[in-house]
């Protein structure tokens, strides 16, 4: 049985520990948001429990589904084994539909469609506040190999594909979305990290209403049953 050791990172959001086997850690979902570079603080009730349920399902339906995940196994209300990986300071983000910082850097309407989805890179960095990166950038600068860059691009347009349909089916427009891979002591490579309404602009369907963690970010109110309905709404159950 996998038993959890001492804490080898506490970030924004979770608490990384290692175990009693070297292959695997424990993610620790708290119930802190941050946003804006952690310049906006608070806490939403009940966030750490509702994030691992979610980010638990959604992994497990990506797997299989053919993408490779860290995820190992949920092991109660805030904790999940996952596979212990050097994560790739880069990250993901897809788009399906204007919003967010890409409606502010075009001067775009949010809600805007797109043709095609858009994927951007980001250098994952606090103290650079995120900037953004070319898709060239992680070869360059020594991060990841080109066969790296073409793994991880492969990958997020399956997980794209697959996510679409996955909230769709459930009534929720999947606007857009952050992903972090990583790689094992052998050098394959996980999707990473969490799939949660922190890291995914989720807006329901008909109504439009924002059901993630724009809710926090612009003083929406409603943070908590936002991510309780889209709780429901993926996993049937709270
Ligand atoms: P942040 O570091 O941005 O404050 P979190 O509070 O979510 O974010 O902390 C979780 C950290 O764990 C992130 O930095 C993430 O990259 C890292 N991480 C996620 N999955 C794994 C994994 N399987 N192995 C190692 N690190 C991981
Ligand atoms: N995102 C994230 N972590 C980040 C930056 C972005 O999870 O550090 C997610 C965010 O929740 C949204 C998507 O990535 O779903 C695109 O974010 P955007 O670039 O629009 O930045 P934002 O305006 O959210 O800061």
């Amino acid at each position: 049985m996998l038993t959890r050791k001492e804490k080898i990172y506490e970030g924004k959001a979770k608490i990384l520990y290692k175990t009693n086997d070297p292959m695997y850690l424990i993610q620790y979902f708290k119930d802190d948001a941050t946003a804006f570079n952690a310049k906006k603080k608070g806490t939403i009730v009940n966030k750490g429990i509702l994030n691992n349920q979610m980010s638990s399902f959604i992994f497990q339906f990506l797997e299989k589904n053919g993408v490779k995940t860290h995820f190992k196994e949920k092991l109660n209300d805030r904790e999940m084994a996952v596979r212990a990986l050097k994560i790739f300071p880069v990250e993901v983000v897809v788009r399906n539909c204007v919003a967010g910082s890409l409606a502010k850097r075009l001067g775009l309407e949010e809600g805007m469609a797109l043709q095609q989805p858009i994927l951007e890179f980001f250098y994952k960095s606090d103290p650079l506040d995120d900037p953004m990166i070319s898709e060239t950038a992680p070869v360059a600068l020594g991060w990841m190999t080109q066969k790296e860059v073409e793994y991880v691009n492969q990958e997020v347009w399956k997980v794209n594909k697959l996510m679409t349909q996955f909230f769709d089916e459930r009534g929720i427009d999947l606007i857009d979305y952050k992903l972090e891979f990583g790689k094992d002591a052998q050098g394959n490579i996980f999707l990473a990290d969490e799939i949660s309404p922190d890291g995914c602009r989720l807006w329901e369907k008909g109504t439009g209403e924002k059901l993630d963690k724009d809710r926090f970010r612009r003083d929406l109110g409603k943070v908590e049953e936002s991510y309780e309905k889209v709780c429901r709404l993926i996993c049937g159950t709270l």
